[in-house]
């Protein structure tokens, strides 16, 4: 079966031109799924009938099924909890901001890189996410809100730079003119620093916005959350960051969990003032940890966050502390799939 929610414009005219079937169908085609959000081959009835059974023979819209869809008290987040094909489990988050709807998409089912604060790595990675899957998280809350989607970070579960090739055709798609029409520039990758494939990312020449978790100033420290830190030391991925910023002139986050008693104290405000110079323009998001009965860390007093910030701000930096916008309704990385049991799991 030819899958078209991995299909772009060009591949779905040239598809059907090999087919004999005329090129213009190819942008009714698009509309009905991007913009109409008739995913019913019988439904789509500007069609002739031969192409209806041409369609329901060769293709298919593999959309995840919704499992659980939560909004937190105020109605700005919303999550769901998506079962894939094989019964695999996924989560997006949709949070409507001043600026327009964003969507948070997941990258993979579970996670290899075993940070200790993360629900999403707790039972392994179990696989990459297709084009399909990545795209249909977005399209998803788009036929849910009947609204555009403006933004998406990719900050989900999974670490993209990892299922490097999946996240860059979906991000593609998302861009294209007739799909979601996102620009580059509204899209953000995180990532926890997978160094070979952030020098890939930077030349690619797109103007995606690169956030890096970093977590620690020191490589002690950030090996303690982060395993990826022993295959990574802290300067090579900044030199990584470093020459992505170069590349695309993008200005860089830096996103920053504050853990009481791990990596929130002063020194390392100050330490991470120091890193945070060496990147023009950029922005530096403090995260209060997010835990939960099975990640037993704690964030700071309000008082000592506060404190935290005004240290790093005093280096001249754009410094804000995450509003904490998903937590009524268990928004963090994972949490939701966890809370929810992963028992139905085919795989588990
Ligand atoms: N693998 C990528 C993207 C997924 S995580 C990365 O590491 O960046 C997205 C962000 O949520 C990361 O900054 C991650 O460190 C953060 N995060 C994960 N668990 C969290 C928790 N319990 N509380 C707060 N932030 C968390």
């Amino acid at each position: 079966m030819i899958e078209l929610l991995e299909k772009s414009l060009d591949e779905l005219q040239n598809l059907f031109e090999s087919y004999e079937i005329p090129k213009f169908r190819g942008k009714q085609l698009i509309d009905y799924i991007y913009h109409r959000h008739i995913f019913d081959f019988q439904e789509m009835t500007q069609f002739p009938k031969e192409l209806r059974q041409w369609l329901i023979e060769h293709c298919s819209i593999s959309l995840p099924t919704v499992v659980t869809e939560s909004v937190a008290p105020d109605g700005k987040t919303k999550k769901l909890l998506l079962q894939l094909a094989d019964s695999s489990r996924i989560e997006a988050v949709l949070m409507k901001q001043h600026y327009g709807n964003s969507v948070c998409v997941s990258s993979q089912v579970g996670c290899a890189m075993g940070c200790v604060f993360c629900a999403s790595t707790q039972g392994g990675l179990f696989r990459d996410l297709t084009v399909a899957e990545i795209v249909s998280q977005v399209l998803l809350f788009a036929q849910l809100e009947g609204e555009d989607i403006h933004s998406l970070v990719v900050m989900g579960a999974g670490e993209p730079l990892q299922n490097y090739d999946n996240v860059l055709k979906a991000l593609q798609l998302i861009h294209e003119p007739t799909v979601f029409n996102i620009s580059y520039r509204k899209m953000t990758i995180s990532t926890c620093g997978w160094v070979p494939n952030i020098y890939k990312l930077a030349d690619e020449g797109l103007p995606i916005t690169l956030a890096l978790s970093l977590h620690a100033t020191t490589n002690e420290v950030r090996r303690t959350i982060m395993p990826v830190g022993a295959y990574h030391a802290l300067d090579e991925v900044l030199e990584a960051v470093h020459y992505y910023y170069e590349r695309t002139q993008r200005r860089v986050t830096f996103e920053y969990i504050l853990i009481d008693g791990v990596n929130a104290s002063f020194k390392e405000a100050h330490q991470l003032g120091e890193i945070g110079k060496k990147f023009p323009n950029c922005h530096i998001n403090l995260i209060p940890v997010n835990g939960n009965e099975h990640i037993d860390l704690y964030k700071p007093s309000n008082e000592n966050m506060n404190t935290f910030k005004d240290i790093v701000s005093s280096y001249g930096l754009s410094v804000t502390i995450r509003k904490e916008m998903g937590d009524a309704i268990q928004a963090a990385c994972g949490q939701l799939k966890v809370a929810h049991g992963r028992k139905e799991e085919i795989h588990e």
